[in-house]
C-alpha cells in the first residue's frame, strides 16, 4: 500500500532527503516549498500525513497547521521546527500538531516519528472498525470518555482536547491506580521512546490537567506520583 504524505519544507535539499527516506519505505511523497503550494496541494486530499516545516516563505507552519486542521479529517500533522519557544503553540489546541522535531534532526528519528503516526492511525482506524455501534465510553467523576467518538466531557460540558491529549487520558483511564513513568508513557501512547523527551509528557500532562481538572494544581484524575511518575486515580472523591 502507497501512502501519500505531504512535505511542506523550503529548504530544498531537507524536503528532497525526507521524500527519499519516506520512498524507502513506501510512501510517496509531495513537496510543497511554500504556503501557497502546500494548501492547494492539501485541499486535493488523499494524504496520510504532512511533515511540516514551521518557518517558510509566504506563511508560518503555525497557520498552515490550523489550515489543514479545518478542513476536517485526521491526518496527522509532524512539525519541523528551529524554534523550541514556539513548543507550547505547535502541540497546544491552538495548533495541534500531533508531533514535532526540532531542527536539526536526524533522519533515523524523524522516521520512526513517523512510522509510529502511521501505526497510531492504524490502530484509531481499526477500532472504529471493530465496534461501529456500540461506543465504549469510560465514565469517572464528572469524566465521561466517549472512545468510539474521540469525546471527553466534565460535567456535561465537552472538552476540545487534541488528538495526543486524547490518547494520554483514555491510556490513563483504561488503567486506573496504576502507575507509569515518563519513559513508559512515551512508550505506550507516543510509540517511541528516545531520551531526554520525558519533558513531552509533562507538558501533555500540564495541559490535560488544564482542561479537564477542575483546580488543575490539586488534580483528581491524572495524579503524579512523586519521583516515579503519574497515575489515573483509582477513586474520585
Ligand atoms: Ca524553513
Amino acid at each position: 500500500m502507497v501512502r501519500k504524505v505531504l512535505i511542506v519544507e523550503d529548504e530544498p535539499d531537507i524536503a528532497r532527503l525526507v521524500q527519499s527516506h519516506l520512498r524507502d519505505i513506501g510512501c510517496e511523497a509531495d513537496i510543497a516549498g511554500d504556503g501557497a503550494t502546500a494548501t492547494e496541494l492539501f485541499a486535493q486530499g488523499g494524504y496520510e500525513l504532512v511533515v511540516l516545516d514551521l518557518m517558510l516563505p509566504d506563511s508560518d507552519g503555525l497557520t498552515l497547521c490550523r489550515t489543514f486542521r479545518e478542513q476536517g479529517g485526521y491526518v496527522p500533522i509532524l512539525m519541523l521546527t528551529a524554534k523550541t519557544t514556539e513548543l507550547d503553540r505547535v502541540l497546544g489546541l491552538e495548533v495541534g500538531a500531533d508531533d514535532y522535531l526540532t531542527k536539526p534532526f536526524s533522519v533515523p528519528e524523524l522516521m520512526a516519528r513517523i512510522k509510529a503516526l502511521f501505526r497510531r492511525v492504524e490502530a484509531v482506524q481499526q477500532s472504529a472498525l471493530a465496534e461501529p455501534d456500540s461506543p465504549e465510553s469510560i465514565e469517572w467523576g464528572d469524566l465521561r470518555i466517549d472512545s468510539a467518538r474521540r469525546r471527553v466531557t466534565v460535567a456535561g460540558s465537552e472538552v476540545e482536547l487534541t488528538a495526543r491529549e486524547f490518547e494520554l487520558l483514555q491510556f490513563f483511564a483504561s488503567n486506573p491506580g496504576r502507575v507509569f513513568s515518563r519513559v513508559q508513557l512515551l512508550d505506550r501512547v507516543w510509540g517511541y521512546n528516545h531520551d531526554g523527551y520525558e519533558h513531552t509528557v509533562n507538558s501533555h500532562i500540564n495541559r490535560l490537567r488544564s482542561k479537564i481538572e477542575q483546580d488543575p494544581s490539586n488534580p483528581r484524575y491524572v495524579l503524579t506520583v512523586w519521583g516515579v511518575g503519574y497515575k489515573f486515580a483509582d477513586r474520585v472523591n
